[in-house]
């Protein structure tokens, strides 16, 4: 059965390999962009549809485009998040507030926005991407890690709130993946990162983009408010 998917942050990335995995499966994606060539995304078979998460105008507008050419969102990944890393002494109020409107109160926008859908379909499967540093803590993420132990707290309690609608919430932990975003880092940082990871190496973006499609399917029916790391064994026993 062919669904409605919505990924946010699914032109590049780990957005894009989540994106894939669905679409491969049959699924119709969207995914929001802000940066990049819509055309390509199109041509690769998504409905691209721009919008950036910290707006609410523009998540409604996203919203009203996928219901018209997919229908209601049925499997939501709200994937998009930035980092700013700064010592918390260097680390400004906008450092801080930035970071968390768009990974935690963009998160709250876009699932938001979904849910209306999903409750009058009685059904729904949401997919939270936090991050290992949500959990174990980070020096110089404050904000990042804050925005991601945020999505914990967010998923249980709408788990707990929406279970009996037939809706699940679940967090993927991701440790390190081989994307833009740790590309800032420099090849000290990524061999010290190396050495801590039991598995010895970054992860592929297709590897988180498994657990997530695994999620939303029907083998993960009786699965929610479960936070699932995918992190070469980085965060243990958290
Ligand atoms: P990238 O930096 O490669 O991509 C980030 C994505 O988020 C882009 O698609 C970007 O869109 C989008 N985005 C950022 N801000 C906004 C916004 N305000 N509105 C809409 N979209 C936005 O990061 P990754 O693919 O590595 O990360 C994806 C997710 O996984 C993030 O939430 C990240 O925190 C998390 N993660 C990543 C890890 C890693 O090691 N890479 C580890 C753990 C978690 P645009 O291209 O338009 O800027």
């Amino acid at each position: 059965m062919s669904r409605s998917v919505l990924v946010t942050g699914g032109n590049r990335g780990i957005g894009l390999a989540i994106a894939r995995a669905f679409a491969d499966a049959g699924d119709k994606v969207a995914i929001t962009y802000r940066s990049g060539d819509a055309a390509e995304l199109e041509k690769a078979g998504f409905l691209a549809v721009k919008c950036d998460i910290t707006d609410s105008e523009q998540v409604e507008q996203a919203y009203k485009e996928i219901e018209d050419k997919h229908g209601p969102v049925e499997v939501l990944v709200a994937n998009a998040g930035v980092t700013k890393d700064q010592l918390l002494m260097r680390m400004s109020e906008e450092d801080f507030t930035s970071v968390l409107d768009t990974n935690l109160t963009g998160t709250f926008r876009v699932v938001k926005r979904a849910n209306r859908g999903m409750l009058r379909a009685k059904k729904g499967r949401v997919v939270l991407i936090s991050s290992v540093v949500g959990l174990l803590g980070s020096a110089g993420q404050a904000n990042y890690a804050a925005s991601k132990a945020g999505l914990v707290g967010f998923a249980r309690s709408l788990a707990r709130e929406l279970g009996s609608r037939n809706l699940t919430f679940n967090v993927v932990a991701p440790g390190f993946v081989d994307t833009d975003m740790t590309k800032a880092l420099t090849d000290e940082q990524r061999e010290g990162i190396v050495k801590q990871v039991p598995l010895g190496r970054y992860a592929q973006p297709e590897e988180i983009a498994a657990t997530v499609k695994f999620l939303a399917s029907d083998d993960a029916s009786y699965i929610t408010g479960a936070v699932i790391p995918v992190d070469g064994g980085l965060g243990m026993g958290h």
